[in-house]
């Protein structure tokens, strides 16, 4: 199966695609961590995407079109991908529909106050990848699964938030009718903080059982 994950910064994307991914055995494709790696190694991509990820601002659709068109191309990706984060644009979905067939998409459907709370007590691991919110460290700095100390994203600052957020309901928000004219959406609504029940909503969305 071939399917978006739509939603707002801070919905659980992520974390549900990790899952999903071992669950189904497809690999998830998420363009913010292949740009994230793409900084860190100094490569020309992660240079053209910095300053825009520190704004809270989209990389130009050229670029991660390119990223995803050749990663689809994988082995990996023959049974099936998730992708996380792509596209983001109406651009983005017309030259993805160009390479691609999409069965379906979650739209992951929350309120900006818990997308707030969300992202300004999220942490991720430097190390391992791994992603907590501070509720669940009792005070603890380090990751529970390595042991390294975490860090804040630059872009989960509160004043970069407030921009992917407009950048959202902008320039991402539009591919919701974009897809349901497709009759390819499947709405899920997850303002709850409870992983495994917002996990099972993602699970019914696509026909899976428990
Ligand atoms: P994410 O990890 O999905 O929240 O992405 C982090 C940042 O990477 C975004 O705020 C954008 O700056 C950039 N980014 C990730 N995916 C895309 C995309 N499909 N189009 C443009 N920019 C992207």
């Amino acid at each position: 199966m071939n399917i978006i994950f739509l939603g707002p910064p801070g919905a659980g994307k992520g974390t549900h695609a990790q899952r999903l991914m071992q669950e189904l055995s497809i690999p998830q494709i998420s363009t913010g961590e292949i740009l994230r790696a793409a900084i860190r190694e100094g490569t020309p991509t992660g240079l053209k995407a910095k300053a825009c990820i520190e704004k809270g601002e989209l990389v130009p659709d050229a670029v991660v079109i390119d990223i995803v068109k050749e990663r689809l191309q994988q082995a990996d990706c023959a049974n099936g991908y998730i992708l996380d984060g792509f596209p983001r644009t109406v651009a983005q979905a017309e030259a993805l529909g160009t390479f691609a067939k999409i069965d379906a998409v979650v739209n992951f459907i929350l309120s900006d106050d818990a997308i707030i709370r969300r992202l300004s007590g999220r942490r991720v691991c430097p190390k391992c990848g791994n992603t907590t919110h501070i509720s669940a460290l009792n005070g603890s700095t380090v990751c529970p699964v390595c042991g390294e100390e975490l860090v804040q994203r630059k872009d989960d600052l509160p004043e970069t938030v407030e921009n992917r957020l407009k950048v959202y309901a902008e320039q991402t928000a539009p591919l919701i009718s974009y897809y349901q004219a497709r009759g390819l959406v499947r709405d899920i609504v997850c303002d709850g903080h409870i992983v495994d029940e917002n996990h099972a909503l993602v699970r019914q969305s696509l026909g899976l059982e428990d």
